[in-house]
């Protein structure tokens, strides 16, 4: 598998020159399988480089699966501007979770009823096909991947997706259980040390990982403020992925209102964490262009 991620924003694209060593755009990774398939993992503005790329490309017609985490804007604005939709010969599976009130393709044709942009779902021209998925195992073009939910304010999906004994978690977005994450008077560094069952499971979600892609939006210090809004700070996240065993991490959805001198800092700030505890688990800020073979 390689993945390669387009987007790394999380809220709202932020363009501007304080962004353009991470980048601007909003969630989309682009994985490529072991059979040369094509995956899009979110939807984000990113999506609109990946389509450009993907017609200037040797293979047509295009085809690939679209598998979207949730259908907040920042993970679907870039749908409509995904240049390959709009060609006859081209072919996509899309999915995504299923939505309380609404079925995934009836969500995604809402941001395209003509009051928000000029071209409605039912008018793209390629052949796509649209699926509802819930907590669950599931074969997607020749992966194994199981579906399951995150702690977000909207119907969400994290993904673990497995080819030939390597594993890579798409997990985004996804607060905490539980601010406390260790049972207090417990040594960190064991599963049963964490307090809550929902973190507790989301650690065992990615246990054993080879790569793990998880958002990390804020700072301790800048949690308190947005407590629900449904985003991880790093230290929870490097913390969880120590204990798992993960090998390699990513952290993606960077807040629109950090810039590149931020990120650099908040990546220095999860290195060393990282550094006391755990001897293998490497650390990196998505940026736009960064590739991950596995
Ligand atoms: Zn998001
Ligand atoms: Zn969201």
């Amino acid at each position: 598998m390689r993945a390669r991620f387009w987007g790394t924003r999380g809220s709202i694209a932020a363009p501007g020159p304080g962004t353009t060593r991470f980048g601007g755009n909003t969630s989309c990774v682009e994985l490529t399988t072991p059979s040369g398939g094509i995956l899009v993992l979110d939807c984000g503005t990113g999506a609109r480089l990946l389509g450009n790329r993907l017609l200037a490309g040797a293979a047509k017609p295009v085809s690939a699966t679209i598998l979207l985490t949730h259908t907040h804007w920042d993970h679907i604005q870039g749908f409509p501007f995904f240049a390959p939709l709009f060609q006859p010969e081209n072919r996509f599976q899309v999915y995504g979770p299923e939505g309380a009130h609404l079925s995934l393709r009836d969500v995604l044709a809402g941001q395209m009823e003509h009051h928000y942009f000029p071209v409605e779902l039912d008018q793209l021209a390629a052949r796509i096909s649209y699926r509802d998925l819930c907590e669950g195992t599931y074969e997607i073009d020749g992966l194994g991947v199981r579906a399951q939910r995150m702690n977000h304010p909207s119907p969400t999906l994290g993904y673990r997706l497995e080819s030939a004994g390597r594993s890579l978690c798409y997990l985004c977005d996804h607060e905490p259980f539980f601010e406390g994450l260790w049972r207090e008077g417990a040594p960190p560094g064991y599963m049963e040390s964490i307090l809550d069952a929902g973190d507790r499971r989301h650690a065992e979600y990615m246990q054993g990982a080879d790569v793990v892609i998880h958002e990390a939006q804020y700072t301790p210090e800048e949690y308190p403020s947005k407590r629900h809004w449904g985003h991880s700070t790093y230290e929870y996240v490097v913390a969880l992925a120590a204990l798992a065993g993960v090998r390699r991490l990513y952290l993606t959805h960077h807040d629109p209102s950090h810039d590149d001198d931020f990120i650099a800092q908040l990546e220095r700030k999860a290195r060393d964490l990282a550094a006391r505890l755990s001897s293998t688990l490497e650390v990196w800020c998505a940026y736009e262009g960064c590739e991950i073979t596995l």
